[in-house]
C-alpha cells in the first residue's frame, strides 16, 4: 500500500505524515479491501478521537485480510484549543471545505490532502464525529441520499448492522464523507457522544461497531454479529432548526424526546429577557440532537429532529 510517499508492506504497521495529515496504516497480510476511518474533524467530539487512538493499538496485521487506515485528529488546532467545529486558525468548519484548496486556509489544505492522499486508497470510509461541545445527541449514522442508487443501498445496509438507534439520510454534499460519496467512494458518518464528554461504555460500543465494520467488509474474520440491528429506526424526514439570530436558548425537549406536530420546541431570547424566536415542531418526530449551550449564533442549529417511514426495515 501507498500514501502518498509512504509505501507499507503487507504485515507491516506505520506511522505516516503526508502533507496535513497524519496517521497510522495497517497493511494487511493479506489482500482484501481497505477502510479509511478518520476523527477529529471536529476536534470537541471525543468518543471518535478515543475510539480510533484504541484501535490503532489493537488492530494486528497478521489477522487482516486487507487494509486500514487510521487518522485520529484532523483537526488537530480544534482538538488541542478544545473548541466546537472549527479550526481557530481560519475559523472554518472543515467539514464543509470540500473540495479543499491547495493553495487555501488550513481547513482547505486539510480537505485537498485528504482528498488526495486518502479518498484513493479508499474501498469504504467511516468519519466518526458525535454531538459537539455545545450538543446532546442519541448515537447516529448519516448515510448519502445524494450520491446515486447504489452507494446509497450498500450504505444503507451496512448502517443497518451498527448499534446505533438511528440512520439518517442525508443530502449533504460538501463534508468528508459526503463529498467522498460523490466521488463513488462507499463512506458514513457515524456519531456518538457529545458535551465535550467521552465515556468508557461509548468508547467500547463505538470500537464494536468498527470491529463490525471490518468483519462485513472481511477485513477480519473474527465472528462479530453483524446481523441487522432491528431496534435501529430510519430516519426518512428531518428538520434542523436554526437561530434567526444571535441570543439566548431554552430548550423544552432533549434527545430521544418524541414530539409533535405545532409543540413549542423552545424559545430564543435576547439578552435582554425578551422572546425572539419561537420553535415550534413541523411534523410528528423524535428529537436527535440540540444545543444545550445558553449563547448561540445566529444560524446555529438549535435543534435537529425527524421522523421515519413505517415500512422501514428492508432486507437486501
Ligand atoms: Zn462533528
Amino acid at each position: 500500500m501507498k500514501i502518498g510517499e509512504v509505501f507499507i508492506n503487507k504485515g507491516e504497521k506505520k506511522k505516516f505524515k503526508t502533507g496535513q495529515i497524519r496517521g497510522v496504516a495497517f497493511c494487511g497480510k493479506n489482500e482484501g479491501k481497505a477502510l479509511l476511518i478518520t476523527a477529529g474533524v471536529h476536534g470537541g467530539e471525543y468518543v471518535g478521537i478515543e475510539t480510533a487512538m484504541r484501535l490503532i493499538n489493537e488492530l494486528e496485521t497478521n489477522k487482516m485480510f486487507g487494509n486500514v487506515v487510521i487518522c485520529p485528529v484532523l483537526n488537530t488546532d480544534g482538538f488541542y484549543n478544545g473548541v466546537k467545529q472549527i479550526s481557530t486558525i481560519d475559523g472554518k468548519n472543515l467539514n464543509r471545505e470540500f473540495p479543499g484548496n491547495e493553495n487555501g486556509t488550513i481547513s482547505q489544505k486539510i480537505a485537498f490532502d485528504i482528498e488526495k492522499y486518502l479518498y484513493p486508497i479508499a474501498d469504504f470510509i467511516v468519519d466518526l464525529h458525535g454531538g459537539d461541545i455545545n450538543e446532546k445527541l442519541t448515537p447516529i449514522i448519516f448515510f448519502p441520499y445524494a450520491s446515486g442508487e447504489d452507494i446509497k443501498i450498500y450504505v444503507r445496509d451496512i448502517a443497518s448492522r451498527m448499534s446505533v438507534d438511528f440512520r439518517v439520510g442525508s443530502y449533504a454534499e460538501n463534508g468528508l464523507y459526503s463529498y467522498a460519496t460523490k466521488k463513488g467512494i462507499p463512506a458514513m458518518l457515524y456519531e456518538r457522544g457529545a458535551h465535550g464528554m467521552w465515556s468508557e461504555e461509548d468508547v467500547l460500543t463505538e470500537k464494536e461497531d468498527m470491529y463490525k465494520l471490518m468483519e462485513i467488509l472481511g477485513i477480519i474474520k473474527e465472528g462479530y454479529d453483524i446481523d441487522i440491528n432491528l431496534n435501529q429506526r430510519e430516519i426518512t424526514k428531518a428538520e434542523y432548526e436554526q437561530a434567526d439570530s444571535d441570543g439566548c436558548w431554552y430548550p423544552y425537549f432533549t434527545n430521544g424526546d418524541e414530539i409533535k406536530k405545532g409543540e413549542l420546541l423552545g424559545v430564543l431570547k435576547s439578552i435582554d429577557g425578551e422572546i425572539i424566536q419561537r420553535v415550534e415542531a413541523k411534523f410528528d418526530a423524535s428529537v436527535l440532537y440540540y444545543t444545550l449551550s445558553l449563547g448561540v449564533r445566529k444560524n446555529d442549529t438549535l435543534m435537529a429532529y425527524g421522523c421515519e417511514k413505517t415500512n422501514h426495515l428492508t432486507k437486501f
